[in-house]
């Protein structure tokens, strides 16, 4: 018979290993993992003395907390809270219990790590499976994929593991007020994907023996790790399937087919898109240059917004073709952005002075000036488009005149139709 003493099995238990082994055990019941859930070495052995109470509370952990309840009643000293897996408690008593949760090992967490990652590194310490710390100890049984939105979640981690509490929650990406909130700015929920773990395999190889998981990674608006350029995978090369956070036990592993992720090729991204996704790290930190007037007193969403529509904006002329106004495109509208307004202004110009124009009137380039505005998001954003193509063309009708090439062209279609009905 073998026991767990912090991490370590021991065959041949010494007195001062059975009382390590006693106190981790109760952490187990603190943690409220059922008795039959935890692995054999973490049971109670056979013939050994636990007390009556011991082995009643860690077999039935909700039942102990229910019979406390009991006997604490009259002072109304314990509340099981939905969300937490011991409940708040007021009762000197519990307090004892409640108050030194954390784990008798732990694990250091890495900069920039993801707080699933620091859950699945931790849960080999407690001897659980990730999703068994989720659900007993960090009362969260939704999975990894929303743990980082789960505040209360993330407190109880950060007690477990004996983490500091502020830097654990700066890992976090919580719901704001019109998207989510990482690293202390808002940006649009499309920006963050939390449901898809994109992966580097040569950075995970760096990582030695436990690869761990990064937050940039979660950022649909850069596209590679930010230390090696490397690109972000995003599905199994082996089975093809998404890479999710259900079933694994480790960031490196696919949850479909196992496939261990650090066996794929790695690929790097040209080293202009490097440095983009590197100017857009250092906005999203605060630590890059300001950004010019009026966007400097803009909301961190309109920002992010200004981003995709400039991207968009500014490849409609130059390129031909128009680049997708999202956060893909969004490190590409941050360079421009920090140009503003000359960036905006050469291709309006370009626009105007385009060869079209001395063909189809001026009118119709001011459409369709008006109408790539008018797809930006947020009104705000487009007060400050409009407003500066109204100055940079000297045509403070610009709207007006937009609107009558727009009627002109909704009758001459109104007219093609009609001929048409008429020539039947
Ligand atoms: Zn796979």
């Amino acid at each position: 018979m073998s026991i767990n003493v912090a991490g370590i099995y021991k065959t041949n238990p010494t007195r001062e290993d059975w009382n390590i082994f006693r106190t981790e055990i109760k952490r187990h019941y603190r943690l409220q993992v059922p008795h039959e859930a935890l692995p054999d070495q973490l049971r109670w052995p056979p013939g050994f003395a636990a007390t009556g109470k011991e082995r009643r509370a860690t077999r039935w952990p909700s039942s102990t907390v229910a019979s406390l309840k009991k006997s604490e009643r009259d002072k109304n000293c314990i509340t099981q809270s939905a969300t937490g897996p011991l409940g708040q408690s007021r009762s000197k008593h519990v307090m004892e219990m409640t108050t030194s949760r954390r784990l008798l090992k732990s694990i250091e967490p890495h900069a920039g790590e993801s707080i699933q990652s620091l859950a699945i590194r931790l849960a080999p310490l407690a001897l659980v499976t990730p999703d068994q710390l989720l659900r007993f100890g960090l009362g969260h049984a939704a999975g990894l994929s929303s743990l980082p939105t789960d505040k209360s979640a993330i407190d109880f981690l950060a007690e477990l593991g004996g983490f500091s509490l502020d830097d654990v929650r700066s890992r976090g990406v919580l719901t704001g007020t019109m998207g989510c909130v990482i690293y202390k700015r808002e940006v649009p929920f499309d920006w963050v994907n939390l449901e898809v773990r994109r992966l580097a395999p040569g950075v995970l190889i760096d990582d030695g023996g436990i690869p761990f998981h990064r937050i940039a990674w979660q950022l649909n608006a850069l596209d590679c790790d930010l230390d090696t350029g490397e690109a972000l995978l995003e599905r199994c090369p082996q089975c093809g399937e998404l890479l999710r956070w259900r079933n694994i036990e480790s960031v490196a592993n696919c949850g479909n087919c196992c496939f261990d992720i650090r066996c794929a090729p790695v690929r790097y991204v040209p080293a202009d898109r490097l440095s983009t996704a590197r100017r857009m790290y250092s906005f999203l930190l605060r630590s890059g240059p300001p950004l010019p007037e009026p966007f400097d007193h803009l909301d961190d969403i309109s920002v992010c917004h200004a981003m995709e529509w400039l991207a968009y904006f500014v490849s409609s002329v130059s390129f031909g073709k128009h680049l997708r106004a999202s956060c893909q495109n969004a490190g590409i509208g941050l360079e421009e952005l920090y140009s503003w307004p000359a960036s905006f202004d050469r291709t309006v110009f370009e626009l105007a002075g385009s060869h079209s124009v001395r063909f189809v009137g001026k009118r119709h380039c001011y459409a369709s000036l008006v109408d790539s505005i008018e797809r930006a998001s947020g009104a705000s954003l487009r007060d400050i488009l409009m407003s500066r193509a109204v100055e940079f063309l000297r045509a403070p009708n610009l709207g007006a005149l937009a609107d009558q090439e727009r009627r002109s062209r909704q009758q001459s279609r109104k007219k093609r139709t009609d001929d048409l009905f008429n020539e039947d």
